[in-house]
């Protein structure tokens, strides 16, 4: 059996939940207040995803850092090596507002996208 201590991030109540998986897969959660709850827990024990913002340097002398997100949570073993791409990177200008940096991230389906429009 393992159990976790997780706060709900999925809103700002922040219920604590109580995750129990036994047998291994069978996963059980209380402590949510809603069914919002059971999902997060279930699947920060199962697959763990997070949205990743960052910003990425540009070719530009007067916008040296372009705000960016990825369209959807990622797997969070996928972050690391996200992050690390991204410091090494460098956007060539202009960007749009939601312009793809970076499609299907290791094969997720997720792209990274620009969150301002940059001339
Ligand atoms: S369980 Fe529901 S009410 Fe509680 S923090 Fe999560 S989303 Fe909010």
């Amino acid at each position: 059996m393992t159990e976790r201590s997780l706060v709900c991030i999925s809103c700002p109540i922040g219920c604590r939940l109580t995750v129990v998986e036994d047998p291994p897969g069978t996963i059980a959660v209380s402590g949510n207040k809603c069914a919002r709850g059971e999902v997060y827990g279930r699947e920060e024990m199962l697959s763990p995803k997070r949205v990743v913002t960052a910003t990425v340097l540009t070719d530009s002398s007067t916008m040296r850092r372009l705000p960016v997100k990825t369209t959807a949570p990622l797997a969070k073993e996928l972050i690391p090596g996200l992050l690390s791409g991204l410091y090494r990177m460098r956007v060539p200008l202009p960007v749009r507002c939601g312009q793809v940096i970076l499609h299907d991230l290791e094969g997720s389906g997720i792209d990274l996208v620009a969150t301002r429009s940059a001339e």
